[in-house]
């Protein structure tokens, strides 16, 4: 048994290098001194959750990855209290998602049902603030609780506070506010580490459906009510035929034994979830960009970061309509490809490295911009790694 995975042991695009020290705290105090200590040490640090988020350089990382091993979800409000219309949950950050889901799903706890299947933490859940099917994180969240890295204490943020946006937060803000190549002064991990969440979710068994592929899914229209425990099994039903749920059999790996359910064999493995899920955002453009973009492209209003009103296109349209189908590969021989059922999951076919995931998001980047002008942005965190690229204008 060695004593430290590699990073590709630990992400679930399983790719990466080595890691100097990996710690998996088992309590709140354990989980705090180990951030000071490799903090105080100026060592670089990266606080890791299901590793759904990431993609780390194949060269060593002379670092700390902290992995949280608590899993404990407390209800906050009274169970007797059956005139409340709502719950309060606490939930450690180091939580299974999905685990936090189906608990709430199973207890006629509504709000986060639309989130079921996706993989990773309650901690890196508010960071990039997921969203699905037509819910965000963000809803739900009362209050987070964190470890501030720069004051050295520790403090509650209230939704408010956290200034959640499309796969954006304070915290992920927090991780590029100085320069970041290799690594800045708190990259590839926020200022504030996730200590918990509290959520707010409706103690009902109903919930509404606000998005069309589900609506359609159901055969209902949008905004029908239907029981929660129904919403999730349809939810997990699209995402299993996209393939964006989490492979098991990638896990039998002894550092991520605790994902797994039952014993994988060889015959469960599915390398078009070997991903980070969607590996880029949907871009909002200002309606000067978006005038470039064909008429029937995906249009929808957004808001842009500076605030003004932008446009929202979609970035598996863009990718596809700019030639990368569907298991798209560099060439024949590429061990990355892009997935066989989803355009926008860019996978490892078994033994891919990092750099043939950036040569992937390089090419389908420059081939999206020399198309549609358009610059592709990477959703996941990417650690040690430039995916910067030269557009015709700035070569
Ligand atoms: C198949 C698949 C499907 C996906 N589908 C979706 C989807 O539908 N919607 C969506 O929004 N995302 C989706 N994702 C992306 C991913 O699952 C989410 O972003 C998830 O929240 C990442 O959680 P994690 O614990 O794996 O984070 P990690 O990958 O471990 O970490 C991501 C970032 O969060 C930071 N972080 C982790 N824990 C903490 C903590 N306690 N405190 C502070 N920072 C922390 C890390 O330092 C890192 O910077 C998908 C991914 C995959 C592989």
């Amino acid at each position: 048994m060695t004593s430290t995975p590699s990073f590709a042991d630990i992400t679930t695009i399983g790719v990466g290098g080595s890691i100097k020290d990996f710690i998996e705290p088992i309590t709140r105090d354990d989980f705090i001194s180990s951030i000071m200590a490799a903090d105080d040490a100026e060592r670089p640090l990266c606080v890791i959750g299901g590793g759904s988020n990431l993609l780390a350089s194949d060269q060593p990382f002379d670092g700390v990855v902290i992995r949280d091993a608590r899993r404990q979800v407390l209800l906050l409000s009274s169970e007797d209290d059956l005139n409340e219309n709502t719950v309060l949950l606490k939930a450690d950050a180091g939580v299974h998602w999905d685990d936090l889901v189906d608990h709430c799903v199973r207890n006629g706890y509504q709000g986060i049902e639309g989130l079921s299947g996706i993989p990773g933490t309650v901690g890196a859940s508010v960071v990039q603030n997921i969203g699905a099917y037509g819910q965000e994180v963000a809803s739900s969240v009362v209050s987070v609780e964190v470890w501030d890295r720069a004051t050295s204490s520790c403090s509650f943020l209230s939704a408010d506070e956290m200034h959640f946006g499309y796969r954006t937060s304070v915290l992920k803000q927090s991780m590029y506010a100085t320069p970041c190549v290799p690594y800045s002064l708190y990259f590839p991990s926020p200022r504030y580490i996730v200590l918990s969440v509290t959520f707010k979710l409706q103690r009902s068994t109903m919930g509404t459906i606000g998005y069309e592929q589900l609506a359609s899914a159901l055969h209902v229209s949008m905004g029908a009510s239907l029981k929660i425990t129904e919403i999730r099994r349809t939810v997990l039903q699209i995402r299993g035929q996209k393939q964006m749920l989490e492979d098991p059999a990638r896990y039998r790996n002894q550092w991520m034994e605790y994902v797994l359910s039952g014993e994988p064999s060889d015959d469960d493995i599915q390398q078009d979830r070997w991903s980070c899920g969607s590996f880029f955002t949907n871009p909002i453009l200002t309606p000067k960009q978006a005038q470039r973009l064909p008429q029937e492209a995906p249009q929808f209003p957004a808001v842009l970061p500076n605030g003004e009103q932008g446009i929202k296109t979609s970035a598996a349209w863009l990718i596809d309509h700019a030639g990368f189908y569907k298991g798209y590969a560099v060439d024949d021989q590429a061990p990355a490809s892009l997935s066989t059922v989803h355009t926008l999951a860019l996978t490892n076919r078994g033994h891919a490295t990092a750099h043939d995931i950036v040569t992937l998001a390089q090419t389908i980047q420059r081939g999206v911009y020399d198309t549609f002008g358009v610059q592709l942005v990477p959703e996941p965190v990417i650690v040690g790694l430039n995916l910067g690229w030269d557009t015709k204008e700035n070569k």
